[in-house]
């Protein structure tokens, strides 16, 4: 006996096809945001990038720093496990200006990620929109210590240059995930309104201590500087990047107390002896900053990392 066939399945009506594409329309319509997707997984440098990252992408984007707030962003650990990171991301967000060559490079390749490569579709270098400041005009040699030779690559210790990255990461995004973009301008609205407030209380707190002299340990704040109206007097490093030596920290004592610096000024993730000594010796203070957002406990997100950046000085000042 012939086993019975099952019974053959018919094809719905072309209405009820029509009906329930219909359903399905009105279903994905209906979910917020971008539930139905993945979200985009970023990957950026340092900690003050993820932290724009985050304000623009909201919860259509993951995002994840390379390196920590705390550690110096010149000398990243190269670990093969940064490069398992990025081998799975759509969109790498670096610095530039030289910041990470010591490091990144090298990942970059071992992800085999060949949209990240430099110039690729899914790599975006922050100093592309931002004016540069202190772009050398003579020779420089890094094996030498010179660590900044195409310029200061640390410009979001300005507020107005990092809106400028967050604007940009915004149309990045965008260009990316096309479904999110009144998402990416209305966070990138929302961030721009906050910062904006933010900047003129900060602007107004530091007003009285404009041409103030201070010095600084790196030459980390050159773009600070810039907005602020405060004037660098000069770094303990003798170049960015090369150790304080007892001569030159002898004429920065000697510069402290002619130019009356009050206060020497030095990311969290340097070694504070020698500004300790020359504060000592010359009767400034001592200031710690965090390097960047993540640099401090109270430093979670851009503006709060800016704000204490700005209240530490302040407090130097007074
Ligand atoms: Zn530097």
């Amino acid at each position: 006996m012939r086993p019975t066939c099952p019974p053959r399945r018919t094809s719905p009506p072309p209405r009820a096809l029509a009906l329930l594409g219909a359903l399905t329309l009105l279903a994905a319509a209906a979910l917020p945001g971008r539930a139905a997707a993945a979200p985009l997984h970023v990957v950026t440098t340092v900690e003050g990038l993820a932290a724009l990252a985050r304000e623009v992408g909201g919860d259509r984007v993951q995002v994840e720093s390379l390196s920590r707030g705390v550690q110096d962003p010149h000398f990243v650990d190269a670990n093969p496990i940064l490069a398992v990171k990025l081998r799975g991301a759509d969109l790498l967000v670096d610095v530039g200006l030289e910041l990470e060559i010591g490091w990144l490079p090298p990942l970059v390749n071992q992800s085999r990620n060949a949209a990240i490569q430099p110039g690729g579709p899914r790599r975006f270098t922050a100093a592309s929109v931002v004016p540069v400041l202190d772009v050398p005009t003579g020779p420089v040699d890094r094996s030498v210590g010179d660590l900044h030779p195409g310029g200061n690559p640390h410009f979001l210790t300005d507020p107005t240059r990092a809106l400028l990255v967050a604007k940009a990461i915004a149309a990045k995004l965008t260009e990316l995930d096309p479904a999110g973009a009144a998402v990416y301008a209305a966070r990138t609205a929302d961030f721009s309104r906050r910062l904006e407030a933010d900047l003129a209380r900060w602007r107004a707190e530091l007003k009285p201590f404009a041409g103030e002299k201070l010095l600084d340990h790196h030459r980390t704040l050159t773009y600070f500087f810039d907005w602020t109206g405060l004037v660098s007097a000069g770094e303990l490093e003798p170049r960015p990047g090369t150790p304080p030596t007892p001569a030159h920290l002898a004429a920065m004592v000697t510069l402290a107390r002619r130019e009356g610096v009050k206060a020497i000024l030095c990311e969290n993730y340097y070694d504070t002896r020698s500004d300790e000594l020359v504060a000592r010796l010359s009767g400034a203070k001592q200031v710690t900053l965090p390097g960047d957002v993540g640099g401090d406990p109270a430093a979670r997100s851009y503006l709060a990392y800016m704000d204490l950046v700005v209240q530490r000085v302040v407090g130097a000042l007074k």
